[in-house]
């Protein structure tokens, strides 16, 4: 190690579980952070920081200002130039520690380009707002043999699940299916900072041991933290169970491209989400969505109007995104308005 890495990174290689071989094998690794805001921000920022230098950052959104709340790599003038985060986070990131050798990749996530983007990475970590992407990450982590960690934040409530191939539960051993209905999201419910970045924290410390050499001493618990009540839960994972449709029987239909729900232009200057099985309660979503935006409803379904864009969603999940041909920015605008 360069003299001046050894002191750059003196007060981890003192710490006894690390040292400097723990080190050397921090320095060497590569991980792919999905999703770059409050999570994923905090988690590049710390991994950064602890010697990741060979991070890769996938996230499709822009910087804005409600986001600097909560994500801690960037500030107003990136909000200003409405910056990718993934561009704003390199910049940062390489700020940071000059030696980073960053990759942003302003790009959605999906099936098709997940071979590419998740490849020879050592870890993944989970910074996505969505359970499709998730479960995605979960089918290629788990075919392909590569750890990666989950966590989720709304409100002031999270959660933290470290998946370790082949060893521990992964994540359709424990949510076979995405949760039905209309889902609390950042955009609906708010979010403190306090959550997103002790969730983030604690998915930073697994991913210390993993890349250390060390998954033995990963946590084998599902850590549920309420920032606001002040309780902290954990509960021990269950096995992986064999007839689990990831890790059990191997048929990843969220990576073969299967499962995703299909999404479609419709006409000149829209998008159709084709969500199937997907029963949500109008009502319901229509008190969610009230304070955002203009709302109209009946039993048939609900319109929802944020220029540019309105959004009429159906009874069965399905909806039309108005005012884009961008399938990525529909998913997106889904996954935060109605929730997945
Ligand atoms: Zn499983």
């Amino acid at each position: 190690m360069e003299p001046r890495d050894q002191e750059r990174f003196s007060r981890q290689i003192r710490f006894s579980g690390l040292g400097e071989p723990g080190q050397e094998l921090i320095l060497r690794a590569r991980v792919v952070v999905v999703g770059c805001g409050a999570l994923g921000s905090f988690q590049a920022g710390a991994l950064a920081r602890a010697g990741v230098r060979r991070l890769r950052i996938v996230d499709r959104d822009f910087v804005e200002l409600s986001n600097l709340q909560r994500q801690w790599l960037y500030d107003e003038d990136d909000a200003a130039q409405a910056l990718p985060k993934a561009v704003a986070a390199a910049r940062r990131l390489r700020a940071i520690d000059s030696a980073s050798q960053v990759e942003p990749f302003i790009i959605d996530l999906t099936a098709a380009n997940a071979g590419e983007l998740l490849a020879e990475s050592d870890l993944l970590m989970d910074g996505t707002d969505n359970f499709e992407t998730r479960y995605l990450v979960n089918d290629f982590a788990v075919s392909h043999s590569i750890p990666w960690i989950y966590g989720a934040a709304v409100g002031s409530y999270g959660l933290v699940m470290p998946v370790l191939p082949g060893v521990t539960a992964c994540l359709r051993c424990i949510y076979p299916e995405p949760p039905s209905g209309a889902q609390p999201t950042c955009e609906t419910a708010g979010v403190l900072n306090p959550i997103t970045s002790v969730i983030a924290s604690l998915q930073v410390a697994e991913a210390l041991k993993i890349l250390a050499g060390r998954p033995d001493l990963v946590s084998r618990r599902i850590t549920t933290v309420d920032v606001w009540s002040g309780v902290i839960r954990q509960i021990d994972q269950p096995a992986p169970r064999p007839d689990c449709p990831c890790c059990g029987l191997k048929q990843f239909v969220y990576l073969d491209g299967s499962r995703r729900a299909p999404i479609s232009l419709c006409g000149q200057n829209a998008v159709q989400i084709h969500e199937r099985s997907r029963p949500i309660d109008l009502d319901d979503l229509r008190r969610r969505l009230e304070s955002l935006g203009q709302v109209r409803a009946n039993q048939f379904a609900l319109r929802f109007f944020l220029p540019p864009y309105e959004m009429t969603i159906f009874p069965d999940g399905r909806a039309i995104l108005k005012g884009t041909q961008d399938v990525g920015l529909a998913r997106s605008f889904y996954a935060k308005y109605v929730g997945s």
